[in-house]
C-alpha cells in the first residue's frame, strides 16, 4: 500500500462576504477547479481535500478545528483569492495544531489586459489578500511554509510536494514508537539527549525492551519460517554457492541470521513500533535463547522495509530515520542510516567513508548486494557474522542528524557528494564515500562546530527544502552545510543562534 494514501491535506479559500455572495460563488468554483488541478497534476503524493471558503472569523476557526481532529488531515494549505481582513483569522490560527501552508498564488496566469474591470480587480485580490494573511501569521508568529508561484506550474507544485512529504512523515512520527534493546553504548553522549523533550517537540515516543523480552520472540521462531526467510535471502542476493552448503558453520550464520530477523520483526509488529535501537554488548545469555552474531543483517533488511534504525542505543537517529524513509516513499534512490567511519585525505578531493559495522541500507546500493559471512571481533560474541556487502551509488544526497543542546534540539544538514571509492577486499562491510559540502575541510569543520553526531541518516533524493519544511513544522534549530557556506558566515550563525533560542523560550 502507498503509505500516502491514508493522508490527505486540506486547502482553504480565505474570502469575504463584502463582494456579495456570487463572488463568493465564483471564488468556490475557482478553488474547485484548482483543486481539482492540483490532484491532476500527478505532482502531489498526497490528495488535496477542498474544505470551502472560510468568509468569517466563525468560519475560520470551525474549519481549523475540524482539521485538528481530523486523523486524514496532516496539513493545511490556505490561499486568499480575495481580500480577506485577517482579524478574521486569528482565532483560528490560535487553534492550528496541523502543519500550514500557505500558497501565494492567483486563479489567471495573466493579467486580462483587454477585458480586465474593476469587478475583476474585486474578485482576483490574492495580490493583497495573501500579504495581509502574511501579515496576522508574522505577527502571531505562526509557522507555516510560504509558497509563492503559479498553481499550474511545476516548481509551484514540486515545493507543495515536498512539504506534503514531510507533514506525511511528521504524522507518521506522531504515532511512533522506537524501542531501545539493551540501552546507549555506555559513555557516549552525542547519540544520548532528552525523550521527554523529544517527544514533546518531535512526537516520537522511546520505550525500553528487555533484551530478555525480544528473546521470548526468538525462542518462538519456527524452523520453517526460517527456511523459508534463508531461501529468500538466496534469491534476492548474490552470494557464493558454497554458503548454501548445509554443513558449514557459514550457513548456520546465515540460517541463525534469518532466526534474529524473524524475531526482531515479530516483537517490533507485536508492539507496532515503527523502529528500533540495538546494542553489540547486550544480545541475550549465553545459555538461553540468544544472538550468536549482531543481528546486522536483520538491521540492513528491516531499515529497507521501513523501520527505523539506529546503532548502539542511538534512538534519535532510529526515529530520524523512519522520517527519512516516509518522506522519501516512492522515490527513486534510497536512503540509509551511515555513520562516519574513516577519513581520505586527498586535497580537493578529500573524502569521508559511511559505513558502520554492518548496518547500512540496501536501499542505497549501486548494485546487486551481496550476503557474504565473515568473522566480526566487536561485541559480546566475537563470532562469523552474515551481513549485506555492497558500495552506494554514486551522485548528490544530504544527510542530517538531531543532536540535543541541553536546551533544544538541533537538526544539522549536510549536501553531500558520493563518489566512487576503491575496492575495499579486506573491509567486506557495505559502505558510501562522499564529500561533504562545500568541501571537506568546510563542511566537516562546520558539521564539528555545530556538534553534529557520527550518525546520520542519508537520502539522495531528499533536499535541505525537506528539512527546512521538517524543522519549521517541529520547531527546533536548523543548520545547513552547503555549496555557499563559509566557516566564517556559519560561526556566525552558531553565535546569534545561541541568542535566538535564549530569547525566545518557546521555542526551547
Ligand atoms: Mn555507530
Amino acid at each position: 500500500m502507498n503509505l500516502f494514501e491514508q493522508y490527505e491535506v486540506w486547502f482553504v479559500t480565505g474570502a469575504q462576504l463584502l463582494y456579495g455572495g456570487d463572488a463568493v460563488k465564483t471564488v468556490d468554483e475557482h478553488s474547485t477547479r484548482m483543486v481539482e488541478g492540483l490532484n491532476a497534476s500527478g505532482r502531489l503524493p498526497v490528495k488535496v481535500a477542498y474544505k470551502g471558503t472560510a468568509n468569517s472569523s466563525k468560519e475560520v476557526e470551525a474549519v481549523f478545528k475540524a482539521a485538528n481532529n481530523d486523523e486524514r488531515c496532516i496539513g493545511v494549505i490556505t490561499w486568499m483569492h480575495t481580500f480577506s481582513p485577517a482579524k478574521m483569522w486569528i482565532h483560528g490560527l490560535q487553534q492550528l495544531r496541523k502543519p500550514l501552508l500557505h500558497l501565494h498564488t492567483q486563479f489567471n496566469r495573466e493579467i486580462p489586459w483587454e477585458t480586465m474591470d474593476m469587478d475583476f480587480m474585486n474578485l482576483n485580490q490574492s495580490a493583497h489578500g495573501d500579504r495581509e494573511f502574511g501579515h496576522i501569521c508574522s505577527r502571531m508568529r505562526i509557522r507555516r511554509k510560504v509558497v509563492v508561484g503559479y498553481w499550474q506550474d511545476e516548481s509551484t507544485q514540486r515545493h507543495i510536494a515536498v512539504w506534503m512529504r514531510v507533514c506525511a512523515a511528521w504524522a507518521d512520527a506522531q504515532q511512533m514508537l522506537i524501542l531501545r534493546f539493551g540501552d546507549q553504548m555506555n559513555n557516549v553522549a552525542v547519540t544520548d539527549g532528552d525523550k521527554v523533550e523529544a517527544e514533546q517537540r518531535m512526537g516520537y515516543h522511546v520505550d525500553y525492551c528487555p533484551v530478555s523480552e525480544l528473546m521470548e520472540y526468538h525462542a518462538r521462531v519456527t524452523d520453517a519460517d526460517t527456511e523459508a526467510l534463508v531461501q529468500t535471502y538466496f534469491r534476492e542476493y548474490d552470494h557464493d554457492p558454497s554458503l548454501e552448503d548445509r554443513s558449514t558453520e557459514a550457513f548456520r550464520k546465515v540460517w541463525n541470521s534469518a532466526r534474529a530477523e524473524l524475531a526482531l520483526r515479530a516483537i517490533l509488529q507485536a508492539k507496532g513500533a515503527k523502529g528500533f535501537t540495538t546494542n553489540f554488548d547486550d544480545l541475550g545469555q549465553t545459555d538461553g535463547s540468544h544472538f550468536d552474531q549482531i543481528p546486522g543483517l536483520a538491521s540492513q533488511r528491516l531499515m529497507a522495509e521501513g523501520y527505523g534504525f539506529g546503532a548502539e542505543g542511538d534512538w534519535k537517529s532510529a526515529a530520524l530515520f523512519r522520517t527519512v524513509w516516509v518522506m522519501s516513499q516512492g522515490l527513486p534512490s534510497g536512503c540509509s542510516f551511515l555513520e562516519d567511519y574513516t577519513l581520505h585525505f586527498n586535497g580537493r578531493e578529500s573524502a569521508i567513508l559511511q559505513a558502520h559495522m554492518l548496518e547500512v541500507c540496501p536501499l542505497i546500493a549501486a548494485r546487486k548486494p551481496r550476503l557474504e559471512v565473515h568473522f566480526l571481533g566487536i561485541g559480546i560474541r566475537k563470532s562469523l557474522t552474515a551481513r549485506l556487502v555492497f558500495t552506494s551509488k554514486t551522485g548528490p544526497g544530504c544527510t542530517a542528524t538531531v543532536v540535543d543542546l541541553g536546551n533544544r534540539f538541533r537538526l544539522i544538514v549536510n549536501d553531500v557528494e558520493c563518489i566512487e571509492p576503491k575496492p575495499l577486499p579486506k573491509l567486506p562491510v557495505a559502505s558510501a564515500l562522499w564529500k561533504p559540502m562545500p568541501d571537506f575541510e568546510v563542511g566537516a569543520g562546520a558539521w564539528i562546530l555545530a556538534g553534529g553526531t557520527h550518525h546520520s541518516c542519508f537520502s539522495y533524493d531528499l533536499t535541505a527544502e525537506y528539512w527546512e519544511d521538517y524543522a519549521e513544522i517541529a520547531g527546533i534549530e536548523m543548520l545547513h552545510i552547503h555549496r555557499g557556506t563559509t566557516l566564517e558566515a556559519f560561526r556566525k550563525e552558531l553565535r546569534m543562534n545561541e541568542v535566538y533560542y535564549l530569547l525566545n523560550k518557546a521555542l526551547c
